[in-house]
């Protein structure tokens, strides 16, 4: 049977459709271009834009580095919709998967983001910023390489907006922060002594994932090296359990954390990991309603066991 769930922040309704999960599926297939034509592989430097940073090993030969994007929506002289966007490329190896990263090199991602956040909230005109990484062709990677990306708006967009109030306003009604709040009543898939992963009830898609930090906190840039050691080790468990359950799902990550300059205690900087475990067709984008199979306890459990 179907339930129905609406998100109370970002208001979309979930159905919850275990049903539907019965129905045969195409598998994803891996891209295969060779790493002569790719612009993220070593060797290639001058396909893309110069660094802006890079991480470098022993042998001074970069291990993670970041670029403007070449192909950017958002430019920096556009009035309209101005922004700035770069290219963090994770990896020198273009076959991996971020669930196949050490704990060590994650970190040093996780630290890569930090950084370049730090630096382009120095720049006066840039009002918020979104950590993103799309990988798999049906999550909107254009290219195979492992990536993320990092955008900085001129402007708050209108849904963040909305969102703030949600949260503003049911931190007055519950005297507690939604997030917090969430961490408490969902089901929990793992958790160490800086954070905590769960599924919400009112996930879009199947084993959706959620993760945040166990004390309140609005800024992801805030974070400490060593507890970005223990996010990247719950990335990792994470990404173990949905690549043994669901073979390499394409998938989303991303990292919303807080913009202006102030702490605010409804405001808790969060991650979502989101497996595309189903494409958005025109019923989701006609109704706004998103078609889960999966119960969040169901699929809690299912990754739990896997970690
Ligand atoms: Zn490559
Ligand atoms: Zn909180």
């Amino acid at each position: 049977m179907s339930e129905l769930r609406l998100d109370p922040v970002e208001k979309y309704t979930v159905v919850v459709a275990p049903e539907r999960n019965k129905r045969p599926k195409d598998i994803w297939e891996n891209s295969n271009i060779i790493s002569a034509e790719c612009p993220f592989c070593p060797g290639n430097e001058e396909m893309t834009p110069p660094d802006s940073f890079s991480l470098k090993n022993n042998l001074e030969k970069w291990t993670i580095r970041t670029f403007p994007n070449k192909y950017p929506a958002f430019i920096d002289s556009s009035k309209a919709v101005s922004g700035t966007q770069e290219i963090i490329v994770e990896s020198v190896n273009h076959n991996l998967n971020m669930g196949e990263y050490s704990q060590r090199h994650l970190t040093d991602i996780l630290c890569t983001y930090k950084n370049r956040i730090i630096s382009l909230k120095k720049k006066a005109d840039i009002k918020y910023i979104v950590v993103f990484k799309n990988h798999g062709a049906s999550a909107g990677a254009s290219l195979f390489h492992p990536h993320s990306q990092i955008v900085g708006l001129g402007f708050v967009p209108a849904k963040i907006i909305e969102k703030t109030k949600a949260l503003k306003s049911l931190f007055h009604k519950n005297s507690e922060c939604y997030y917090c709040g969430l961490a408490k009543s969902s089901n929990t898939v793992y958790e160490n002594n800086s954070f905590v992963s769960f599924i919400p009830e009112t996930a879009r898609f199947s084993y959706e994932c959620w993760i945040i930090p166990k004390r309140h906190k609005t800024f992801y840039e805030e974070t400490t090296p060593v507890q970005l050691e223990h996010l990247a080790d719950v990335i990792l468990k994470l990404l173990k359990s949905i690549n043994g359950l669901l073979d390499f799902p394409a998938l989303n990550l991303i990292i919303n954390t807080g913009y202006g300059e102030k702490t605010e205690p409804f405001f808790h900087w969060n991650i979502q990991l989101v497996p595309r475990t189903a494409q958005l067709a025109g019923f989701e984008m006609a109704t706004g309603f998103y078609i889960n199979e999966v119960s969040a306890l169901q699929a809690a459990s299912q990754l739990k066991n896997l970690i």
